[in-house]
Order: structure tokens, then C-alpha cells, then sequence
């Protein structure tokens, strides 16, 4: 057997291990960048490329706020600019009580340098005419925006190779322990990896890795429902979600229209297909939201698989068990944007020990009295009703 040596093994080269992986290897760590399949083919790859602090919880401004300055960064981080774009961030409100809340959200995170800005019917209307008349208000993020996440996130395993990482795709590790001193990973293809540190971030199958090592999560599964119409005229000049959740939408300088907002649903474990249901309801939203796009042809729907925390938060940090052992998983939607950021944070535990950024918002043994629903890989029993989850854009 074929036995590999590294500092550190990374599982799973979506944005969070890509970008863990770009940030050990720029400090002179050997790593080994592992993935079941192609970098930047699963979530990291498909997502609906919001890269918005708006909506999120106050846990994780710091961060958004990280990731955000690193964004700013992107063409010197991965060498195209992404189609990273500042448009702004619109989240509307159709009622009264959801403009409420937009105001309380706004209160509660003022200090966060989001710079929100509160409009009322009458503002909408005026700036964002393509909008539906049935606007209560709306909250706009100046400097929230959108990227291509096909681009981005293999572009970011690039760049990780670029700075010295080793990249082996088509490379499941299928077995994995702590003998004392060192990881032991065995993959499918029969090598072995030795490592003194391992990083999950396995996305939605992280559950499984965490276990081998008895850190039991429960993880379930999301499948968020995206279209993209035919390219357009220009109209969207920002992006838009809506308080509450259900839809969002973006437009590409192409002329497509990307949305999103209801759930698909899983076929089989680990995979996710569009459904005449999800469908449906995400046109109805869309026409309601942008009249204008009524009657615009939809070219393609698909969907993602993305693991989901009880508190929505990530998993974030080291292992509650072993010494060595870093988790980052459990995005639940929303990991695109904070994504940069993670993997810079990952890097920071194992280099210095200690990440600047407070993360103890993300432990992993937060969930530890919640013994009942802990993820367990064969049965898929960590997976929740996806309509159960509303993830506001
Ligand atoms: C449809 C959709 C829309 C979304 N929209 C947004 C958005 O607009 N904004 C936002 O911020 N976030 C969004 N998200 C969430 C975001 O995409 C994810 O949170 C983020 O990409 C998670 O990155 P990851 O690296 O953890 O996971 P992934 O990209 O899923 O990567 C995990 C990798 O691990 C690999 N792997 C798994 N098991 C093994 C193994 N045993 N051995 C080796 N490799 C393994 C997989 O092959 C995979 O490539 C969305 C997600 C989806 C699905």
C-alpha cells in the first residue's frame, strides 16, 4: 500500500477546504487536499452565488465581516475576478410585521459596519421599479453582492496548488483514525495518508468523518431549488431576497436571471433532483416578486446538497475529542459567502492555535445534550424535513 505523508489532510475541496488549503500552504504547511470527486463540484459549485452578510445572525458578523475583506481581494486570491460584483443586497418586506423586523434586524446588528439602509414603499418603488407593487419596504446592504460560484470555488483549489497544496481528486477517504501521533487515512483507491492534523470539510458528508472519530453531530441535509432564465435585458440592479425566505434572485451581466428559494428533494442519499412542486412555487414567487420576468423562458433547474445544523450555524473549530482533528461544516445555505474566511480561520488553529475571529458560537459539542438526533451515516437519520428550514436570502 501507497502511504502519503503530509502535515495536513484535508477532506472535501469545496470553498471551505480549498480555502484552508490556500491559507496552510501560503504559511509552509504540507497539504494534502482530498476530494470524493471533482474541487468545487458540490455546494461550493452550484450554489446560487449570493455573497450577502445581510440576514445573517450576529454570531457571525465577524465572520462575514472577515470573509467580506477577502472578497474585496478575490483576482490577487484566485487570480479571476469571479464575477464578484457589489451590486448591493435588497431584502424586501411584503407586510408590515416583516418590515418590523427588517427595522429590529437592522437595530440589532448596527454596529456590524453593514451600513443598512430602511426603505419604505415609496423608496422601493422609486428605485427598484421593476419590483411588485405589494411592497411593504425593504432593507438595502450597500456592499453585499454576488459571484459565480463555478468560478470561484475551483479557481480557489487552484490557487491553493498555486501556493503548494497537493490536490487528489476522485479521492474518497473512506477510513480514518488517530493512532496516538498521527492521523491514518485510508482512501478508496487503496493509499494511505499519514497526517499530523486533519481538517473536515466534507460538507453535507462531514457527519460521517466527524463520527469516525466520535464527534457525533446532528447533521441533516438541505436542497436548495435554483433556475436561471434565459438572458435578459438588463433590469435587476441588485440583489434581491425577502424577508422571511422563499425566494431570491440575481442577475448575471449575461442577462440571466439565477433564483432560488424553495427546496428540492434528495433521490437518493447525497443527491438532490429538482420537483414539479419545488418548481412550480419558485415560479409563482418569481412572477409576484418581478412581474416584468413573467413570461421569461427558465433554461435550466437544479439543485445542491448542503448539511444543516439545528441552530442553522456552522460547525466551526476543533474537535471536541481529538487533538489535531478541525471541523468546518454545516453551512446550512449559507457558507459561500463566510467560506473565504473559514478556511483562513482553520489555517490560524493549526498554524498559531487560536483564531482571532470568536468561533465559540460554532463548537461542535454545542449540540451534545441533543443525543437524540445525532447523525448516523447508513441511516441518513440525521436528515430533517427540507420545508422545515426557511433560509431567509
Ligand atoms: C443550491 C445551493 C444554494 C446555495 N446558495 C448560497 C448562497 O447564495 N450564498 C451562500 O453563502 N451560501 C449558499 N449555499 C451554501 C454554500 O454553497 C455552502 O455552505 C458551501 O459551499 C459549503 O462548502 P463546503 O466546502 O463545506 O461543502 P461542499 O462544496 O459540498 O464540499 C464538500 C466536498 O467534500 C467532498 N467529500 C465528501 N465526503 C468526502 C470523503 N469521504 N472523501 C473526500 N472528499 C469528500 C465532496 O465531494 C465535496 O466536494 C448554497 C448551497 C446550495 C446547495
Amino acid at each position: 500500500m501507497q502511504t502519503l505523508n503530509a502535515d495536513v489532510l484535508i477532506v472535501g475541496a469545496g470553498i471551505i477546504g480549498a480555502s484552508a488549503a490556500y491559507f496552510l500552504s501560503r504559511q509552509g504547511k504540507r497539504v494534502l487536499l482530498c476530494d470524493a470527486g471533482q474541487s468545487g463540484t458540490k455546494a461550493s459549485g452550484v450554489n446560487f452565488g449570493g455573497v450577502r452578510r445581510q440576514g445573517r445572525p450576529l454570531v457571525q458578523m465577524p465572520l462575514a465581516a472577515r470573509s467580506h475583506v477577502l472578497w474585496s481581494r478575490l483576482s490577487e486570491l484566485i487570480g479571476i475576478d469571479g464575477e464578484y460584483i457589489r451590486s448591493g443586497h435588497l431584502k424586501v418586506a411584503f407586510t408590515p410585521g416583516d418590515l418590523e423586523r427588517l427595522k429590529q434586524y437592522n437595530a440589532m446588528v448596527a454596529t456590524c459596519g453593514l451600513d443598512l439602509q430602511l426603505l419604505d414603499d415609496a423608496d422601493v418603488r422609486r428605485r427598484y421599479p421593476w419590483l411588485g407593487p405589494e411592497l411593504a419596504g425593504a432593507s438595502l446592504c450597500p456592499e453585499d453582492g454576488h459571484a459565480n460560484p463555478r468560478l470561484v470555488s475551483p479557481a480557489l483549489a487552484w490557487a491553493a496548488q498555486q501556493a503548494g497544496a497537493v490536490l487528489m481528486e476522485h479521492c474518497r477517504i473512506t477510513r480514518s483514525h488517530f493512532d496516538g501521533t498521527h492521523f491514518v487515512s485510508d482512501t478508496a483507491d487503496g493509499r494511505r495518508i499519514r497526517s499530523a492534523c486533519l481538517v473536515n470539510a466534507a460538507g453535507a458528508w462531514a457527519g460521517t468523518i466527524a463520527q469516525m472519530f466520535g464527534d457525533a453531530v446532528p447533521l441533516g441535509e438541505i436542497y436548495p431549488q435554483m433556475g436561471v432564465t434565459e438572458p435578459l435585458p438588463p433590469i435587476m440592479n441588485v440583489v434581491v431576497g425577502v424577508q422571511g425566505g422563499g425566494l431570491y434572485a440575481r442577475q448575471v451581466a449575461r442577462g440571466n436571471i439565477i433564483f432560488g428559494g424553495s427546496r428540492a428533494r434528495s433521490v437518493d442519499p447525497g443527491f438532490a433532483r429538482p420537483s414539479h412542486q419545488s418548481v412550480s412555487l419558485l415560479l409563482t414567487r418569481l412572477a409576484g416578486l418581478i412581474p416584468g420576468i413573467a413570461n421569461a423562458s427558465v433554461i435550466r433547474f437544479w439543485s445542491g446538497v448542503e448539511g444543516a445544523t439545528p441552530d442553522l450555524n456552522p460547525i466551526l473549530g476543533a474537535s471536541a475529542t481529538i487533538p489535531g482533528l478541525f471541523h468546518g461544516f454545516g453551512y446550512s445555505g449559507a457558507g459561500f459567502q463566510v467560506g473565504l474566511a473559514s478556511g483562513e480561520v482553520l489555517a490560524q488553529l493549526i498554524v498559531s492555535g487560536a483564531s482571532p475571529i470568536p468561533i465559540d458560537a460554532f463548537r461542535i459539542d454545542r449540540f451534545a445534550a441533543d443525543s437524540g438526533k445525532l447523525h448516523t451515516p447508513s441511516s441518513h437519520a440525521g436528515k430533517r424535513n427540507t420545508d422545515e428550514i426557511s433560509i431567509s436570502k
